[in-house]
């Protein structure tokens, strides 16, 4: 198991109020795995992968990353399994917009201790895994979107991750240059990257081979059922309760997101 995530808890202070954002989140993925999350914009997608990544703590619940439990570490150790466990890769691409490419990508390696020379032989081999062998003295502004993307996997990829962890990869991107995202996606996965996506778009979640849909902080799959631990037997009742539910799920099938709404009778 890569990462297993046991009824997580987020919940954020708004004044004196408790803002409950992910609520009992369980979740295994596989080593070799490419799951998309899909959500709705506020359904707490990026919380989740911030918590996934190491960039926050839950408020409850266990986190086993490759079966270690993480979910207690302080800064100093969540840094370290960042830098050598984690790649990242966000909408926005936030890359150092008066470096070069292969600055940019070898900035993770700075932060390793390793030295100047490998660095950058390290930096230009992930540029060019990513098509941009001869792009690397560009800086950010002298390329597209998608290029500069390109240059944001690469130095996701740049210390070898086991996990690639994706938000909105392609958010900020045109059809094509988010094409060309998902081809190197693809092939990473290929090479046995452990891939997580977030998305909003059903045809870039597409690409993934397992898609799990989050809404208003839980987690249900493409047939509106709970990702919670249920007892079998409620979901037989649920389908009865529900014709609609129990058909093969589409993106447009409109998900319950309560308790209330998946048991019209008893609640629970
Ligand atoms: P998504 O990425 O799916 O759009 P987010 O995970 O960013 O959603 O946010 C989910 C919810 O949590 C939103 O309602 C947002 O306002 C709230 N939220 C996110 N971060 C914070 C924070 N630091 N403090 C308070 N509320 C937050
Ligand atoms: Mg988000």
């Amino acid at each position: 198991m890569m990462l297993e995530l046991r009824k997580i808890c987020k919940t954020y202070l708004q004044g004196r109020m408790e803002v409950p954002v992910l609520r009992d989140i369980s979740l295994s993925v596989n080593e070799g795995e490419y799951l998309a999350i899909m959500g709705p914009s506020g359904s707490g997608k990026t919380t989740l992968m911030n918590i996934i990544g190491c960039l926050d703590n839950p408020t409850s619940g266990e986190y086993l990353l490759e079966g270690e439990d993480i979910s207690g570490l302080n800064d100093a150790k969540m840094s370290e399994v960042r830098l050598h466990s984690i790649g990242f890769v966000f909408q926005s691409f936030y890359l150092l917009s008066r470096q070069s490419a292969l600055d940019n990508v070898a900035l993770p390696l700075l932060y390793a201790g390793v030295h100047r020379r490998e660095r950058q032989d390290m930096a230009r081999q992930a540029l060019e895994r990513v098509g941009l062998g001869d792009r690397t003295n560009f800086k950010p502004t002298q390329l597209s979107g998608g290029q500069c993307q390109r240059v944001a996997i690469a130095r996701a990829i740049v210390n070898s991750p086991k996990i690639l962890l994706a938000d909105e990869p392609t958010g900020a991107l045109d059809t094509k240059s988010g094409e060309q995202i998902m081809e190197i996606f693809q092939r990473l996965n290929e090479e046995g990257v452990t891939i997580v996506m977030i998305t909003h778009e059903p045809e870039i979640a597409a690409h993934a081979k397992r898609t799990l849909h989050i809404r208003d902080g839980s987690l249900v799959d493409g047939r509106g059922r709970l990702l919670t631990p249920m007892k079998p037997e409620a979901f037989e009742e649920m389908e009865e309760a529900s014709p609609a539910l129990a058909q093969e799920g589409g993106f447009d099938t409109p998900i319950p997101t309560t308790v209330e709404e998946l048991f019209p009778q008893d609640g629970q």
